[in-house]
């Protein structure tokens, strides 16, 4: 597999102090063997690949799910679990520049129906993941972020036709979110989970669809001759379609057409111990909502309903065990700052992991362009427990030749460009990270 990252990124190393493993065990699922044959077989059991899959059996499709590790291994069994808003990283305008205002409005209406689809699959199969927080809240780490609020208010009226609240400064602590922020605003869309548990449900209720998955089984080759065949160290799988929903932890050769075509990018979390009463009392952070700051590295955290803290925040350039020190210890410092009454408590879990962004800053859902009956999804920026799920019952449909049921955003039919730099592109994220660093944002 060629891959951007260095091997240590694909192994253990990232995910050892994961802290959803220690609140759900995944289910053992075999490794594929011998020759086996099925309607579709789908790469990657996230998000994406089991909403698929799922998606697909209850229409009555014989689907194999192949696993290189365990499952949710990638993204999205070690995610910060904010079911919420989001998918592409592109501004409104640059949107509305590059595929026209109705391709924009339509983005933004997926964005809020991959929220309520989530929604729909756990209360359908009454998966428990821990939900908890009314919407996701805002909070301006500086004055001029504060003030654009009321404009951002009408524009989130605008697109998802919900009225958001603003708080002012002087109001937040008796909101129990005592902190740095110069004001909040809370958008009622979306809510947080477990992402691990979610992980696991979605893949029990595609079990019970009759989805066959296999874990401890990456794909090493794909060859195409009429149908698809997959080879792993132990199978064969042949498959009249194919689904690649690798995301981060895509490979640049599985198949080519990925070459360039996304750029793996890192994401760091750490967890607290249980605080106590007097801990949250005394920091003034009472509140379960879930939160994220304004800045370009954005930090996201969310009290849990065991009263542990998550805090993540994006950035990393490099990826070895010393790498992965140095990343806690600036995440640790960060999450100090911002919670100084919480300076002694420890943070027992931290954690690395890979989303995926793509060139134009937007998702893709759709038929791979010079693969006929293979498609893939990929790149969420960061947003993709809802998005990946959405994004996935897409391709349910389109792998069937059906139109989607789901909107089906023109933004999220573009493939992607490729990246310049090939191997060596997350080079171009340097300076965009050092600038990051040094302004503060
Ligand atoms: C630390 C972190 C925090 C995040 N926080 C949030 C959040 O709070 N909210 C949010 O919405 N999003 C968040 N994200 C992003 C979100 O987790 C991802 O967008 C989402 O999980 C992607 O799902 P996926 O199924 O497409 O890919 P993944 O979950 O990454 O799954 C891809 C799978 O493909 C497998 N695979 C790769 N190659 C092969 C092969 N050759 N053969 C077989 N299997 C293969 C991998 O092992 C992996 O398990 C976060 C991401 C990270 C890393």
């Amino acid at each position: 597999m060629s891959r951007v990252f260095p091997a240590y990124t694909y192994g253990q190393g990232p995910r050892e102090h994961c802290y959803w493993p220690a609140t759900a065990t995944p289910p053992h699922f075999p490794a594929a063997e011998g020759a086996i044959t099925c309607d579709v077989a789908v790469i990657g059991a996230g998000f994406t690949g089991l909403s698929a899959a799922l998606h697909l059996a209850e229409a009555g499709s014989d689907v194999v799910v192949l696993e290189a590790q365990d499952l949710g291994w990638g993204a999205s069994g070690r995610n910060g679990g904010f079911c919420c808003l989001g998918g592409s990283a592109a501004s409104d305008s640059m949107l509305a520049k590059l595929y026209g205002e109705p391709a924009r409005r339509d983005f933004r209406t997926a964005e809020h129906r991959a929220v309520d689809l989530t929604a729909g699959l756990i209360e359908r199969f009454a998966i428990g993941c821990d939900t908890h927080s009314r919407g996701e809240t805002l909070l301006a780490h500086t004055r001029k972020a504060m003030n654009a609020f009321d404009a951002k208010a009408r524009l989130i009226e605008r697109d998802y036709g919900v009225t958001a609240t603003i708080t002012p400064q002087q109001d937040l602590a008796a909101k129990g979110m005592n902190g740095p922020f110069f004001g909040a605003i809370t958008t009622p869309i979306g809510f947080a989970l477990n992402p691990l548990k979610y992980v696991i449900g979605l893949a029990g209720a595609a079990g019970q669809a009759g989805v066959r998955i296999f874990t401890g089984s990456p794909v090493q080759r794909i060859d195409r001759q009429g149908a698809y065949t997959l080879t792993t160290p132990r199978a064969t799988v042949t498959a009249k379609r194919l689904i690649v929903a690798t995301n981060g932890y895509s490979s640049d050769d599985l198949p080519g057409w990925l070459r360039g075509r996304y750029l793996p990018t890192q994401s760091n979390v750490i967890v607290t111990r249980p605080l106590t009463e007097a801990e949250l009392a005394a920091q003034g952070w009472t509140t379960h909502q879930m939160a994220y700051d304004d800045r370009f590295l954005l930090h996201y955290f969310r009290l849990m309903p065991n009263r542990q803290m998550l805090f993540g925040m994006r950035g990393g350039l490099f990826s070895s065990a010393a790498a992965d020190a140095r990343m806690y210890q600036v995440v640790r410092q960060q999450f100090e700052d911002m919670f100084p009454a919480w300076a002694r408590v420890e943070t027992p879990y931290s954690w690395q992991g890979l989303l995926s962004i793509s060139r134009d800053l937007t998702p893709f859902a759709g038929p791979i362009p010079g693969m006929p009956g293979a498609f893939a999804a990929l790149s969420y920026h960061g947003n993709g427990v809802a998005m990946g799920t959405y994004a996935g019952a897409l391709l349910a449909d389109l792998v069937q030749d059906r139109v989607p049921r789901n909107l089906y955003p023109k933004i999220m039919q573009t493939p992607p460009r490729r990246f310049p730099l090939g191997r060596f592109r997350r080079a171009a994220l340097w300076p965009v990270y050092a600038m990051a660093m040094v302004t503060g944002g």
